[in-house]
């Protein structure tokens, strides 16, 4: 299919669109060009969530540092390598040890983790925790770590700096990490929230457009959910734009986003999320991977642990054993007329 570049402007004017018969082309055409592009497998990466502490206090997460209702958590070497060979039998081909920014997690002792999961598994693995130093984050890389997902949330700078401030000492910088990452050899994936209060349709627009230019291999997008002992759930932060130019929260704005992210990046993998699916438990997946998505996150995180990870409420597949998420994950892809993925399913590389 020869298709124009997308520019800016027509990325701003799908995010305003509302007429359903222009939409219903949007998603088809996020569907082809997903099908060529990637194929019709769906890729399953299994979340561990390996800790709910945190350092800093994102206005936006209910995991942040000083909220006093969540009891905290960090799993063991044994029960994370547990999770590990459980993926392996659920067939997964990677896992994603997601958690706040804690340093109670010890880089050397994470590494021996990674070591081990490499050692026992042929699992790809992910690491999502936050903003470590280089040194960390190389030493993992050497440790055989493959892929590291940090999402830049906004490309606005001061509503980033507003609702994702900066330790001490530190401005945060997640471009520059991603470069980073990138650098040191990993796969690199980000992405943002749409509806964050104070994002206008411009930055959205800007974020979409910005996937295009940095190489990324993964970009998850999902919608912004209220967490109430945070900030901006509490609605503390007063936000000077026209509320004309606040782009909703919705099941539909997060359809159009992953459609979007799909036409600028036909090769990227992006998973339909679980936030996606906490606003739509019904079938919020499922419209996710037809307008645009080829990857979906079973949770693999032991059922005690699950409800302490709260960094929104109300997450979808809460109360479910890794195994029923799988079944259950594994059902909704075969409703759709597609097939798991199996392997690792990396990036597919662009033909040169
Ligand atoms: N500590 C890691 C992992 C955070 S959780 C990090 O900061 O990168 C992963 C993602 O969940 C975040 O990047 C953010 O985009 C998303 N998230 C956090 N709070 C959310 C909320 N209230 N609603 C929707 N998504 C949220």
């Amino acid at each position: 299919m020869v298709m124009e570049p997308i520019t800016l402007q027509d990325i701003e004017h799908w995010l305003r669109e509302t007429d359903e018969k222009a939409l219903e082309m949007l998603w088809a055409r996020a569907d082809e060009v997903r099908q060529a592009a990637v194929g019709h497998e769906v890729h399953l990466r299994g979340l561990i969530e390996i800790s709910n502490y945190c350092v800093r206090r994102c206005a936006y997460c209910g995991l942040a540092a000083g909220n006093r209702t969540i009891e905290r958590y960090r799993m063991t070497r044994e029960e994370i390598l547990e999770c590990a060979l459980k993926a392996v039998r659920l067939g997964y081909g990677t896992v994603v040890m997601q958690g706040g920014e804690d340093y109670g997690i010890e880089a050397d002792w994470l590494a021996d983790i990674i070591v081990e999961i490499k050692k026992q598994t042929p699992l790809a693995v992910t690491l999502s925790l936050g903003e470590r130093p280089d040194e960390e984050l190389k030493l993992w890389k050497r440790a055989g770590a493959d892929r590291y997902l940090l999402r830049f949330e906004t490309s606005d700078p001061h509503l980033y700096e507003l609702i994702h401030p900066s330790l001490p000492g530190k401005k945060s910088d997640r471009f520059e990490i991603l470069r980073r990452l990138q650098q040191l050899g990993y796969e690199a994936g980000s992405g943002v929230m749409i509806g964050i209060p104070g994002q206008t349709y411009a930055t959205l627009a800007r974020d979409i457009h910005i996937f295009s230019s940095m190489d990324l291999d993964m970009i998850g997008v999902g919608p912004f959910i209220p967490s109430p002992n945070t900030p901006l759930g509490r609605g503390e932060i007063q936000f000077d734009i026209d509320p004309s130019e606040q782009v909703p929260n919705t099941e539909m704005m997060t359809y159009k986003t992953v459609a979007l992210t799909r036409l600028v990046r036909p090769d990227a993998n992006i998973p339909s999320t679980t936030a996606l699916a906490t606003i739509n438990k019904e079938s919020g997946r499922e419209f996710g991977l037809m307008r645009g998505a080829n990857v979906v996150m079973p949770n693999l995180t032991p059922v005690q642990y699950r409800e302490k990870y709260e960094i929104y409420p109300g997450k979808a597949c809460i109360n479910e054993t890794a195994e029923q998420c799988s079944g259950c994950l594994r059902g909704r892809i075969a409703s759709i007329g597609r097939t798991v993925g199996t392997g690792q399913g990396g990036r597919v590389k662009r033909p040169t």
